[in-house]
């Protein structure tokens, strides 16, 4: 489906075909995407300094808009400094094969987001998966296949909504001499009293997760991604992380509405509140819907319905409800795994969640009856 262009008092909702929808698909968690302070930073950095970034970073590409992104986003996260990248999958590209060699075991969540396998593989390090969440079998590999250099973990699984059992793999890491690797894509901004993601709510500090990774294209509402981290591993990335030395530094206009995504992502905490009251909502009513919902208590709410046809039939009756909820089939999801993915934003209204839920409840029951 193209994707329509949503209203900017509105970033929940777009139009799509002359229909207005309420959009449960994106992942842009805090509602930032079209708020006017984002929209008036890239454009008075655009019409004061025009857009292109005109060259990597270590040519001439690295603005002062980059250096203050850096810096704050270092603060926030309370790390001594920060790297900015022109994308997530390239953040992680970068960072596997900096950190990890063909002489180098990598041991990795088989649900990791796609751009880690990637970078593993480019690493050309020997790579084992252990089972999602599966913190047992992650220790017998660790114990079995010999000094392992990086443990390699999404923080909230992008597909399925849950979070990795961090301070279970955190004290692996320490015990078997392994850095942490963690990928908090969609915890960052999200969880934690003060939003700075899965690492916050698991109480882990710098010292037990040397490298974290984070976007801004999710709840900052914006474009790109960095690594956070230690001075020593930032010089090193600088040095060796090819998909930061050898492409062109984002727009700063881009950098200069992730700046402003975060201090509002600071100031209004409510944000944050409202979301995750939202999705105790929608837990709520999905139980008593007896929805098939997995155990995630973050705005990913996936509904498991296993066959693609079948979750496809259900997005598009969704459609029908002026609903754009979207289907996700293999091989994004595991075989016979395709679902719903439900994604709650803070510009959502415990109405449009209300909505969202009785369509749900309708469009199950249909089904149930077609079938029967
Ligand atoms: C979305 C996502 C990425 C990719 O980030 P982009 O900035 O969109 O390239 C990486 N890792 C995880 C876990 C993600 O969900």
């Amino acid at each position: 489906m193209v994707g329509a262009l949503p209203d900017p008092d509105h970033p929940e909702r777009v139009v799509l075909g002359g229909r207005e929808l309420t959009n449960f698909s994106s992942n842009d968690y805090l509602g930032l995407r079209t708020h006017a302070l984002l929209i008036r930073a890239a454009t008075d950095c655009m019409q004061q300094h025009g857009f292109g970034a005109g060259a990597a970073h270590l040519i001439c590409g690295h603005s002062i808009e980059h250096a203050a992104l850096e810096v704050e986003l270092a603060e926030f996260l309370g790390r001594e400094r920060a790297l900015l990248f022109s994308s997530g999958y390239l953040a992680n590209l970068g960072v596997l094969s900096a950190l990890a060699s063909r002489h180098d075991l990598l041991v990795a969540d088989r649900l990791n987001h796609a751009s880690l396998l990637d970078g593993a593989r480019l690493a050309g390090a020997r790579l084992r998966r252990y089972p999602h969440g599966d913190i047992e079998s992650c220790a017998r590999l660790l114990e079995n296949q010999g000094g392992a250099r990086l443990i390699v973990t999404d923080g909230v699984f992008s597909m399925d909504g849950d979070v990795a059992p961090l301070r279970a793999l955190a004290a692996l890491a320490q015990q078997h001499g392994a850095w942490l690797v963690v990928d908090d894509a969609h915890g960052i901004g999200v969880l934690g009293a003060q939003g700075h993601g899965a690492l916050e709510q698991a109480g882990l500090d710098a010292h037990s997760v040397p490298v974290l990774i984070g976007t801004l294209g999710k709840a900052f509402g914006s474009f790109g991604a960095f690594v956070a981290g230690d001075a020593a591993l930032i010089d090193s990335l600088i040095q060796r992380a090819r998909t930061y030395v050898y492409t062109t530094a984002l727009p700063p206009a881009i950098a200069a509405a992730a700046r402003a995504a975060l201090g509002i992502s600071q100031r209004e905490p409510w944000r944050r509140r409202h979301l995750l009251r939202l999705v105790e909502r929608f837990r709520a009513g999905a139980v008593a819907l007896g929805l098939p919902l997995l155990p995630s208590a973050t705005p990913i709410q996936p509904l498991i319905v296993g066959d693609s046809a079948r979750a496809l039939a259900l997005s598009d009756a969704l459609l029908g409800f002026d609903l754009w909820v979207s289907a996700i089939r293999p091989p994004t999801v595991p075989q016979g795994g395709a679902r719903l993915r439900v994604t709650l934003s803070a510009a959502h209204s415990e109405a449009q969640v209300d909505v969202l839920l009785a369509a749900l409840g309708e469009v199950f029951a249909r089904e149930t009856v077609g079938v029967g």
